[in-house]
């Protein structure tokens, strides 16, 4: 369906259909009530440190909920506000048609849409599925062709931004897919987010992304490197930080998200790095980094170092903390 409607939309010289345009064509009609009836429930699977303030944010736009997560206690909140807690994916789809899915790895997801009591197993025909994790893009362009022979349209669109940017609906949102589902899924995604970029084909929101965290965690080990070294020189780290700030070495590590303890308030390194963005997962993204760029025969020296270091500081006993606690395990390191 999602390729008739690119091939239908190029050959009408049209870049968007207004919804009246669209063709009349029984898939679509299902696709059209959908995306017109704006405040029936959304399905939401994977309620963690993102998808619960996501959801939050949904509930507070006026979207009813259908949750699932795999750890029962992590939909308790939305059961106590009266949102309807189902016990699999495939329930979610079957009370809702449109479902956005925050999970882990590209094996979570995976799970979620072709597991046994995945969400393929009752989608509706016209259904939108927004996948919001962070994968594989290889993975991404798979569970769309499954989810395209059931009729229903698939888009990913993993985020940047973190715990806090998901709070306040500051969520940066990449989006690929059909573009002519773009609208549709920028009416849910607008209200979690305020930006939402359509990338191109399914698998190009997982691509930026990939590229953004790899970058992220080369800046955020360079931080840390300069501040303990700093630090080592006699510096005060917060005046070293202000420097930094103000000269040509600021970054969002430097200026957002500083890793020293003491620096900045409201950040995990002012909280023994507890919450924001783990290192385990940070680890799993630089890996789909250093995958995509093997496929690509692409040169990225820096983002695997990062790499091994993260899987490092996984291996010992860093995989819970937040991925700014590689300045903690380079001080942990100095032995010589
Ligand atoms: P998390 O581990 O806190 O939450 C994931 C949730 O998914 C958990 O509640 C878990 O129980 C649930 N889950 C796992 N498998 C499931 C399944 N098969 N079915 C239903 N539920 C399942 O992770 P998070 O920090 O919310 O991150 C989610 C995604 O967003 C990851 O891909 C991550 O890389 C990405 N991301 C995270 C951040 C961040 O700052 N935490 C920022 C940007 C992107």
């Amino acid at each position: 369906m999602a390729a008739s409607l690119r091939l239908r939309g190029a050959a009408s010289g049209l870049r968007f259909w207004s919804r009246r345009q669209r063709p009349a064509v029984a898939n679509l009609a299902v696709v059209c009530s959908r995306s017109m009836a704006s405040k029936t429930p959304v399905g939401f699977i994977g309620l963690g440190n993102m998808g619960n303030p996501m959801a939050k944010n949904l509930m507070k736009h006026g979207y009813p909920l259908i949750i699932y997560d795999v750890f029962p206690d992590a939909c308790k909140e939305f059961q106590d506000a009266g949102e309807q807690v189902v016990s699999c994916p495939a329930d979610v789809a079957e009370k809702a048609d449109r479902i956005i899915t925050m999970l882990p790895t590209s094996i979570n997801a995976i799970e979620a849409y072709s597991g046994a009591n995945g969400i393929l197993k009752k989608v509706k025909k016209g259904s939108l599925l927004i996948d919001s994790s962070t994968i594989d893009p290889a993975v991404s362009k798979e569970l769309a062709k499954e989810v395209e022979k059931m009729g229903a349209v698939f888009m990913d669109a993993p985020v940047s931004g973190g715990v806090g940017a998901a709070r306040s609906s500051n969520l940066t949102f990449m989006v690929g897919g059909v573009e002519d589902e773009f609208a549709a899924a920028q009416e849910l995604l607008g209200c979690m987010g305020s930006n939402v970029v359509y990338c191109g084909a399914v698998g190009t929101g997982q691509a930026a992304k990939i590229c953004n965290n790899m970058l992220l965690a080369i800046s955020m080990i360079g931080t840390a490197e300069a501040m303990n070294l700093g630090i080592r020189l006699g510096l005060d780290p917060k005046l070293l930080a202000k420097i930094l700030n103000m000269s040509s070495g600021r970054c969002w590590s430097s200026d957002t998200y500083n890793p020293v303890p003491g620096v900045m308030d409201g950040v995990p390194s002012a909280n023994n790095y507890q919450g924001g963005f783990g290192a385990t997962l940070m680890a799993k993204d630089l890996g789909l980094a250093q995958d995509s760029a093997t496929n690509t025969k692409s040169p990225i020296l820096l983002g695997s170092l990062a790499h091994q270091i993260y899987r490092m500081m996984c291996a010992k006993g860093y995989s819970k903390k937040d991925f700014s606690s590689v300045f903690q395990f380079l001080r942990e390191e100095e032995t010589f």
